[in-house]
């Protein structure tokens, strides 16, 4: 499975995954549909399917132009209005890209009805606005309970999972957890290594599970009363 960047708006990044053996392309929250299907048609891939883990435009907005483009396939979150809808997708069902199976995991919190895709033999999982590097969502629409439990359930993955987010939110995210957890190492030492990155204008997804676990201070909460006491800390954290 190649996973590809695809850079839109300011901050997000819309995620080609590409299947060599069976010549599938998928595309998760393509917001935009122009950098999108340039990508893909550079790479020689048409996408059939896409997956969105939420309803928000920055997300969806290019379902619809990618759908006319290449007759692409829409699944998304059962319980939100997804643009262009062809398959609902609830807890426990699946998407496929040739032979890689993902998994559907309702991680709501950011909003009510959010999705992650978990390729468990891939050791993979799209996790769209609900887990950040070192951060997680808004929250728009769920409770603090709700995103408590849907980042526990991510970060109950295998330590080596690699966790594809959909936005560049790591640096300001590292900042607050710097201010939030001032003894740990491990967060200071990635706070260095993500501003170097980004003075380098590298990207610095993936994440993976067992580097959350080390330096995501929403994670590392250990009750949902100080997990809700850091998320609105950050909210008003300057960065
Ligand atoms: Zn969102």
């Amino acid at each position: 499975m190649e996973i590809v960047a695809v850079p839109a708006f300011t901050d997000n990044y819309i995620w080609l995954v590409h299947d060599r053996e069976s010549g599938e392309t998928a595309v998760v929250d393509p917001g935009d549909a122009a950098p999108v299907l340039a990508e893909a048609s550079r790479r020689g891939w048409t996408i059939g399917q896409v997956w969105n883990t939420h309803w928000h435009p920055d997300h969806t907005g290019g379902n619809v132009a990618i759908k006319q483009a290449n007759g692409a396939r829409v699944s998304g979150p059962a319980a939100e209005n997804i643009p262009a809808s062809d398959v609902a997708l609830k807890e426990g069902d699946e998407v496929r890209l040739g032979r890689h199976v993902g998994r559907v995991m309702e991680v709501p919190g950011h909003t009510s009805g959010h999705i992650a895709l978990v390729f468990d033999e891939d050791g993979v999982a799209f996790v769209g606005d609900t887990l950040f590097a070192m951060g997680c969502g808004r929250l728009f629409e769920g409770s603090p309970e709700q995103m408590y439990r849907s980042l526990q359930r991510l970060a109950a993955l295998p330590g080596d999972t690699r966790l594809y987010c959909a936005h560049e939110y790591t640096l300001a995210n590292a900042r607050f957890a710097a201010h939030a957890e001032p003894e740990n190492r491990a967060i200071a030492d990635r706070l260095a290594e993500v501003a170097a990155l980004r003075d380098a204008g590298q990207i610095t997804l993936p994440t993976t599970v067992a580097q959350e676990r080390e330096t995501n201070p929403f994670v590392r909460s250990t009750n949902v009363e100080e997990f809700a006491r850091r998320r609105a800390a950050k909210d008003s954290f300057g960065s």
